[in-house]
């Protein structure tokens, strides 16, 4: 399994809690130069077949779709796509014209950024949408794209903000019937919202009930699909299986008999293009730690961890791992299943701490 991973680091707007790396200010001249710098840094890596892509961003909807049009034309002359292709865009920016970019180019997933359909939530946030737009990209992506997988992106647990919004946009997102939910616990990593303080009562288990009793399954921590419409792409991520990613800020995979790579690129735009193939971080996992760093990885799947076929994999027991996973599994935050490790529903809300404790 093989996936590309491409940033396209454009955004109308920056919204006030985002983490991720973005430009608003940007014109047509710069999406021309970083689409080449794209490709350079493509035919640097040597491949030219992949299972699976992912064009995140940023905003990928901002680009004018005429440039992503010719962006996307001159990519798949160099690489192929097999399986799972996915496009984000925000409800303001998905046109007829991006949509039908998209489907012209064999895209079959869409992944939209909601996060709410409540108007002062969504403007808190800072936005550049309202509840109506995400009603009305949803059925134009669902007439230009009518056999793609839709995904849904929501947050909740937003500070200062009463949680029945988050609750009647649940509803009226899951009324909408997409593939694929994505539901964020609002995340203080930007410390935007953070002297509101705490929420104190999460509601990361009331959404994951509403939903499986609305048929998605829960197949990663915040990852809901109905049938058949997991992500195969981020499922490659979590099972840190290889891949490449191209573009300001993008990490690569590289896995190896004895030890595995993660390799990134420059954040900074103009750095990045003075050098698309050049990479500023390095990572390497070595073998003593392989079974421990996937194990970590692997809890996020709601499947779990088969830790007898990691250690026979990579011809190494970790007694230690093994001794604090008993542990957890004595505090019950742990569970066996069927041959395979887990987070329980307890284990589930204390994730993070669970993590840092096994590694
Ligand atoms: S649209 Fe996404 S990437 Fe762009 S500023 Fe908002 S959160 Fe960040």
């Amino acid at each position: 399994m093989s996936g590309l991973y491409i940033h396209l680091p454009f955004c109308r707007r920056k919204c006030h809690y985002c983490g991720f790396m973005s430009l608003d200010s940007f014109d047509d001249g710069l999406i021309g130069r970083y689409s080449d710098a794209l490709l350079e840094d493509l035919a640097s890596t040597g491949k030219t077949a992949f299972d699976t892509a992912y064009i995140g961003g940023g905003t990928p909807s901002a680009v004018p779709y005429e440039l992503l049009d010719s962006f996307l034309e001159r990519l798949l002359k160099r690489v192929s796509v097999s399986g799972e292709f996915t496009i984000e865009a925000n409800p303001e920016s998905i046109s007829e014209g991006f949509l039908k970019t998209a489907a012209a180019h064999g895209i079959n997933r869409l992944s939209m950024g909601c996060q709410s359909t409540n108007d002062a939530v969504l403007k808190l946030l800072g936005r550049l949408h309202d509840r109506k737009a995400v009603f009305t990209a949803y059925d134009l992506a669902r007439k230009h794209l009518p056999e793609a997988g839709i995904n849904l992106d929501l947050i909740f647990d937003i500070p200062d903000t009463p949680q029945e919004t988050a609750r009647k946009s649940m509803e009226e997102i899951t009324s909408l019937n997409p593939d694929h939910i994505s539901a964020y616990s609002y995340s203080f990593d930007t410390s935007y919202l953070a002297e509101k303080g705490e929420v104190s009562d999460s509601m990361f288990l009331e959404v994951k009930h509403f939903l499986q009793s609305k048929g998605y399954t829960k197949y990663e921590i915040s990852n809901f699909a109905g049938k058949g419409h997991e992500s195969r792409h981020n499922i490659n991520y979590w099972k840190l299986g290889d891949f490449t990613g191209i573009g300001a800020s993008a990490w690569s995979l590289e896995n190896y008999s004895a030890k595995r790579i993660h390799k990134g690129k420059a954040k900074d735009v103009n750095i990045y293009l003075s050098d698309p193939s050049c990479y500023v971080e390095t990572s390497v996992t070595e073998q003593s730690d392989l079974v421990k760093e996937s194990v970590v990885f692997g809890l996020r799947m709601a499947e779990g961890v088969d830790i007898n076929c990691l250690s026979s994999f990579y011809n190494r027991r970790d007694t230690e791992l093994e001794e604090k996973i008993n542990r957890l599994c004595g505090e019950g935050l742990l569970e066996w299943k069927e041959g395979k490790i887990r987070l329980t529903e307890k284990g589930e809300l204390l994730g993070d701490s669970v993590s840092e404790f096994l590694w």
